[in-house]
């Protein structure tokens, strides 16, 4: 088959599919919505499995060179600041895994992504397309088609693969997927120049539980930035990424937290909030030729800091599988969905539960933070094991 496969999205999961597969010698057509790729986003974080499949495609150098590698998860009460625990990231999980765990901001992983499929001959990058609709061909192709600020324009394929998000347009073409549902929380963002920032909060990713809250921080950009996102019990939802956030409402949240955290959370001027959404993923991921992968297959909370990695996943195994059965769709998916379902379900089952932990207040709080800090940090990191331990089927 000659023509390209096409991807929907040149976010972290299609561009990542797109290096996979052009390793293994496809030629790939990547449509993007945007006009131009998007600064938009603060930082996502990156752990052993995922960095194996950077590693394969040829990336891992460049995004560790604009990532950190923090030392330890620190891990406080955000009412008391005390610390719970301190869960060891790097050197550890790179002694047991062969690989890093990383924070990196989006738009960094995302440009050093572009970047090598720039340079491969075998990716084209299509800018301000936006996936309106699909039907079946005769022999063997899918026809995608692509509104532009011009016109449309359509392509054939014998692979359209749906990257496009957690608000994906690929997936209601699909019958019986499934559809976004809005969590009830809110994740609030700021990034600040590290210069502001107390040099021993640039070494680890900072964790603060409190009841119905608990906020997250890294340093990004190779230690000269720091990114904090707080997430919120909140009844809101809108389709953004960037929502604008009145800076006082915000901080009532937290006036019963510590001075510690306090002090963090009130030196952005500016936050920016978007709605946390999930997509079942025991739900059809493909029909005919088109198979969804990334958020659009299973859009998840961010609570077990997974969602960019299962995406990066998802292509290296979509890449492998398409490989082996690019002529035999029916296969092909049903190969997909056997080799992923269960485990991102799995994933986002920990999220979940995450959540709820990490939000507990009053006597079951304590309970928590107790069984923390004597249960071992090892011990606690040992249940993302089955994550970690992943690797990518070789090229
Ligand atoms: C602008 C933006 C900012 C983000 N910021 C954060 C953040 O700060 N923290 C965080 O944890 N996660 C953030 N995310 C989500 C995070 O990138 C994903 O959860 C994760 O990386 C999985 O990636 P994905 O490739 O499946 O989806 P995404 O990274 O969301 O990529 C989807 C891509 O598809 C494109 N697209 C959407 N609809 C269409 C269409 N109809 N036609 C063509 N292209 C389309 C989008 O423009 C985007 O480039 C952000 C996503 C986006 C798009």
């Amino acid at each position: 088959m000659s023509e390209p496969i096409v991807i929907v999205g040149a976010g972290i999961g299609g561009l990542s599919c797109a290096l996979a597969l052009a390793h293994r010698g496809h030629a790939v057509r990547v449509m993007e919505r945007a006009t131009q790729l998007e600064e938009i986003g603060a930082g996502l974080q990156l752990s052993p499995n995922a960095c194996h499949c950077l590693r394969q495609i040829g990336t891992l150098e460049q995004v560790e060179s604009a990532a950190t590698a923090p030392n330890n998860i620190h891990v406080r009460s955000g009412r008391s600041g005390r610390t719970v625990t301190r869960l060891p990231l790097n050197p550890y999980l790179p002694g047991l895994y062969g690989a890093p765990y990383l924070v990196v901001h989006r738009a960094d992983l995302q440009s050093a992504l572009l970047a090598a499929c720039l340079n491969h001959p075998s990716v084209d990058i299509h800018y301000g397309h936006a996936f309106a609709s699909r039907e079946p061909r005769s022999e063997g192709l899918e026809r995608a088609s692509f509104t532009t600020s011009s016109g449309t324009v359509a392509f054939d394929t014998p692979l359209l693969i749906g990257a496009d998000g957690v608000w994906s347009a690929v997936r209601k073409t699909i019958p019986g997927a499934a559809e976004v549902a809005f969590s009830g929380r809110t994740a609030y963002r700021a990034t600040l120049p590290a210069d502001q920032i107390p040099a021993a909060e640039m070494q680890d990713t900072g964790l603060w539980l409190g009841s119905e809250a608990h906020l997250v921080h890294y340093p990004l950009q190779n230690g000269t930035a720091f990114n904090l996102v707080a997430l919120i019990k909140e009844d809101w939802n809108e389709e953004t990424w960037s929502a604008p956030v009145s800076r006082q409402t915000f901080l009532k949240t937290f006036k019963r937290w510590s001075p510690a955290a306090r002090t963090l959370l009130e030196k952005p001027d500016t936050w920016l909030k978007w709605a946390l959404c999930g997509v079942e993923a025991r739900a059809p991921w493909g029909v005919d030729r088109t198979l969804l992968m990334g958020d659009a297959a299973h859009g998840m909370l961010p609570f077990a800091a997974q969602g960019a990695a299962m995406a990066i996943e998802d292509g290296a195994v979509l890449a492998h599988l398409a490989t082996r059965h690019l002529d035999a769709p029916d296969t092909l998916r049903q190969s997909y969905e056997t080799a992923r379902q269960e485990r991102v379900a799995k994933v986002q089952a920990l999220a979940r539960s995450n959540g709820e932990i990490y939000h507990l207040s009053g006597p079951l709080a304590l309970a928590r933070d107790t069984f923390m800090r004597v249960a071992g940090a090892k011990n606690l990191l040992r249940r993302q094991d089955w994550i970690y331990r992943w690797q990518p089927p070789a090229l």
